[in-house]
């Protein structure tokens, strides 16, 4: 069957609440026609700049506002960065996803020094991903030309429940940053989150987002909300197993060429329930002790779980080949230094405001 770009809310829902069994043998019959299911895909995910973020995102403890306990720091440099590519490399990793806590990317040293990362890794015969905010269409080429393999850009949940999640900047913004993309040879990573409050009609609100994209995004991470103390999502009640094994399965059918990865939420779950994720369609992981700021399983647990499930690692540029890394002196590209409007919605979202209202009181404290 052809990859569909008309799903609607409605069918997805009918997947997503089958039975599970029919769930799980539909979803592993797809899994099988385009994918190998014994190999999954494994990244590793690196904070490259982590905390003082300006953004209200209610699940993220890297949002200055929230003032929560990680450790911030300023841009890794190069070289640090270099090391842990390597260090990912012989652990069995095939990508290196780079996340810096910005609203967007603006240009000038500190982009440039993303564009050595991204060259750096690149010449290390890895997939390199960053996920660093929004993009101009400028940005996403120069990113290109480095050599970059994919960019993370989360559309989080539904239109709806974004409003109740973000107030700093709109949906919209994402798809433009993700349209931005797409006009490179640069590949979309972009998925969500599940556990935030959200009904089952946001998460597969999300799923029509993301599936009627054309082309669909090469990867989707689903994650399970990691809630962080100080957050305004630290009393959410964890997902559960079946929950995650739902979203795993009916992602999968609706987008069968995806790349559907288990993310966030991974240390909460047992190897059973992971196997089963992967018996639905899941066939990328995130590997690592952290994921940017919150937990996750060590890697060499990871590869005694593939070891007893028979899985391999994936290995690097399998879906797509190579980019080519042009150098910073032989760039087409100049440095704009445009100032884009994305939107400032501003709404109020009143678990965020009282958060923010209690952690500014405990600081003064
Ligand atoms: S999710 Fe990203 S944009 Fe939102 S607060 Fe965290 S670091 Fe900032």
């Amino acid at each position: 069957m052809a990859t569909r770009h008309n799903w609607t809310k409605e069918e997805i829902l009918e997947i997503y609440n089958k039975p599970l069994m029919e769930l799980l043998y539909e979803a592993a019959t797809v899994h099988r026609k385009h994918h190998d299911p014994n190999t999954v895909q494994v990244s590793t995910l690196l904070s490259i700049k982590t905390g003082g973020c300006p953004e209200d995102c209610g699940y993220c403890p890297q949002a200055a506002r929230y003032h929560t306990d990680i450790e911030g720091n300023d841009l890794m440099s190069v070289n640090h960065v270099k090391a842990q590519a390597l260090r990912a490399k012989s652990a069995g990793s095939s990508r290196v996803c780079m996340g810096a806590a910005w609203r967007n990317v603006k240009d000038g040293p500190e982009f440039d020094n993303v564009l050595e990362m991204v060259r750096t890794i690149n010449k290390l015969d890895m997939e390199v991903c960053c996920t660093l905010g929004m993009l101009t269409e400028n940005q996403a080429q120069r990113l290109a030309e480095a050599g970059l393999y994919a960019y993370n850009h989360n559309l989080d949940t539904s239109e709806e429940y974004y409003k109740e999640v973000i107030s700093t900047r709109g949906f919209e913004d994402r798809l433009e940053t993700i349209d931005n993309v797409r006009k490179t040879n640069v590949t979309v990573c972009s998925g969500g989150i599940i556990g935030m409050g959200e009904k089952e009609e946001d998460r597969a609100g999300m799923l029509v987002a993301l599936s009627t994209l054309n082309p669909q995004p090469e990867s989707v991470p689903i994650n399970a909300l990691v809630p962080v103390e100080g957050t305004p999502m630290e009393e959410q009640a964890p997902v559960s197993i079946w929950e995650m094994v739902r979203m795993v399965a009916t992602t999968r059918i609706i987008m069968p060429e995806t790349q559907v990865r288990l993310s966030a939420g991974r240390t909460q779950m047992s190897r059973e329930g992971q196997a089963m994720c992967f018996f639905a369609g899941a066939n990328s992981i995130f590997a690592g002790d952290k994921l940017l700021t919150t937990p996750n399983p060590d890697v060499s647990e990871d590869m005694q779980m593939f070891k007893a499930l028979g899985l391999n690692p994936q290995k690097p540029f399998t879906k797509k080949s190579k980019p080519e890394t042009v150098e910073a002196s032989e760039s087409k590209y100049n440095s704009l230094g445009e100032k884009p409007k994305w939107s400032r919605p501003g709404h109020t979202i009143e678990r965020n405001v009282i958060t923010e209202e209690k952690q500014k009181a405990k600081a003064k404290a």
